[in-house]
């Protein structure tokens, strides 16, 4: 066996750390620093940690965009604690819906006030908890259910997992502004919901839209009983025309105005190939049965069925009134 001589060893120590330094980043690799002081944690569907999350750092304090579930909440905490030492004060949630919200207690418990529109807050609070007992032991329940699905049921009952509701509601908008960094929450909806808002740093150009624009092959959930599609394309053409440099959708990859005018052609696609049915007196299903929206990549990959159903029915139910 050859002795090991100094540089040799020098050679090994110096592996070790890059093994060492690779294991860290894989803990780690969800987040990105977009700007400074502006994290980025990717959702994540395949473990049901779907929503994307950002958080900035203010002169005194951190606001965090997007709670996930309770489950993700506590994986990122300790990303931001990587980040900052600073006391996260704030979380923005864009909307009320089960994979942006309901991680709000374990910010809550971290010290942050929970804010949204006032509209977000009056949904949280008619139809959170129905949304709630429906994401989490519902689709425990349900055939098809995946064993993943049921641990999150158990872990929910096991922890005590709760809704918690915003406490600070916006009107239209509200202004962080530290004389350094300015991040402002801007109500858009209705659209996706009823509250919708987005969060958007005017001077890095760096916007978080929420569910008005996802980014990936899983579609989008068009069903809100609260959802107006048309105001929804228009918030798309408002947040085009801001000259953004970076798109956080609420699920899937970072993007540009470019996603957000593809989102647009998605939806206004669907909503026209819908009304044209109805107008000519076509079922529910047999308008699902004959929209094509897959030349709209990546929003339409999913199948559009279940989504043109939606509509059909929104669209049915606004007409009845
Ligand atoms: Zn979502």
């Amino acid at each position: 066996m050859r002795r090991l001589t100094r540089p040799a060893l020098a050679g090994g120590f110096l592996i070790l750390l890059v093994l060492a330094n690779a294991v860290a980043q894989t803990s780690s690799t969800r987040v990105r620093q977009l700007a400074p002081g502006v994290f980025y944690w990717q959702g994540d569907t395949a473990t049901r940690r779907p929503a994307n999350c950002t958080w900035v750092v203010f002169r005194d304090y951190v606001v965090v965009i997007d709670a996930n579930f309770p489950w993700a909440a506590k994986e990122i905490l300790p990303e931001i604690r990587k980040t900052t030492s600073l006391p996260i004060r704030f979380l923005f949630n864009t909307h009320y819906h089960a994979d942006h919200a309901f991680g709000s207690a374990q910010f809550r418990a971290a010290g942050a006030t929970v804010v949204c529109s006032r509209e977000c807050g009056a949904e949280s609070r008619e139809k959170g908890e129905a949304d709630w007992q429906n994401q989490v032991y519902g689709r425990a329940s349900r055939a098809g259910a995946t064993q993943y699905d049921r641990d999150v049921a158990a872990e929910t009952r096991a922890q005590n997992y709760g809704l918690e509701h915003p406490s600070l509601l916006f009107e239209d908008k509200v202004t962080f502004d530290d004389g350094t960094r300015r991040l402002e929450l801007i109500r858009m909806g209705p659209a996706h919901s009823r509250g919708d808002a987005v969060a958007y740093l005017p001077k890095e150009r760096i916007l978080m839209t929420g569910d008005l624009c996802v980014n990936w092959t899983s579609g989008n959930n068009v069903g809100d009983r609260d959802a107006d599609h048309d105001n929804w394309i228009r918030a798309l053409e408002t947040l085009a025309g801001w000259e953004v440099q970076t798109v956080v959708p609420g699920h899937g990859q970072l993007g540009t105005t470019a996603t957000l005018r593809g989102q647009r052609a998605y939806l206004k696609d669907m909503l026209e190939q819908v009304r044209a049915g109805m107008k000519a007196g076509k079922s529910a299903d047999q308008v699902a049965g004959e929209v094509d929206l897959t030349k709209h990549q990546p929003f339409g990959a999913s199948p559009s069925a279940g989504a043109v159903r939606s509509v059909y029915r929104r669209l049915s139910t606004a007409a009845g009134r």
